[in-house]
């Protein structure tokens, strides 16, 4: 994450909310808390959080109530937190729209890693960019497409798949079952219509298909896109 990620707790009992806070301050978040549901919602108006835990039972508003005010208003993370393993069930049969769901006791290492999983999964993981750069080709995962020196490189959709995979890691050697797997094929036994395709991208990506400059044969392995630095 490149910001600080500001998480709302919102837990009445202060001892827990004390650990809790310091145990996530430490592992790098800014965290705010709120005694009661009521103040834990104005809170949140407030300061638009990025991720929120939330304790079933409190004063002042219920977890679930101050849950479903959220959800009118936000798609924030909200990550439950229970004191009784029975009412899980009844949180999920209530569909209020959290994302997850801890039950008391827990250890502030497991909570942290239930809070990265949920942020995980909102932000989308890994972060990919939409551009990738290896030497002069460049490669836009979004319009598909692939310039060489500037230069448009026309490919079919199995090509720039091919192309896509290998140049998100340059250097790195791929096995034709990989590079299936890449395609979508379930199944092994099409490896050798990965050389197919490799012949058909060299074809149109080399000045040279006969001495490649960019995807190398590693023998006896498959293949892989050459770092700039050894092109
Ligand atoms: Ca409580």
């Amino acid at each position: 994450m490149n910001a600080t990620t500001h998480v709302l707790l919102i837990e009445d009992e202060v001892a827990l909310a004390r650990v809790l806070r310091d145990y996530l301050e430490q592992a790098g978040f800014r965290v705010s808390v709120a005694y009661r549901g009521d103040e834990g919602l104005a809170l949140f108006e407030r300061e638009r959080p990025d991720v929120v835990l939330l304790d079933l039972n409190l004063p002042g508003m219920d977890g679930l109530d101050v849950a479903r005010a959220i959800r009118r208003q936000s798609n924030v993370p909200i990550l439950m937190i229970t004191a009784r393993r029975d009412e899980v069930d009844q949180l999920i049969g209530l569909e209020l729209g959290a994302d997850d769901y801890i039950v008391k006791p827990f250890s502030p290492r497991l909570l942290l890693a239930r809070l990265r999983a949920v942020l995980r999964r909102v932000q989308g993981s890994p972060p990919t960019p939409q551009r990738l750069r290896v030497g002069d080709l460049e490669i836009d995962l979004d319009a598909h497409t692939v310039t060489r020196a500037g230069e448009p490189i026309r490919l079919t959709p199995t090509e720039f798949r091919l192309l896509a995979t290998m140049a998100q890691y340059p250097g790195r050697v791929f096995t034709r079952s990989q590079l299936l797997e890449a395609l979508g094929y379930r199944y092994t036994g099409y490896e050798r219509t990965i050389d197919a395709h490799i012949k058909n991208l060299r074809a149109k990506l080399e000045p040279d298909p006969k001495q490649p400059r960019y995807i190398e044969t590693v023998f006896g392995v498959g293949y892989r896109l050459r770092k700039p630095t050894e092109a």
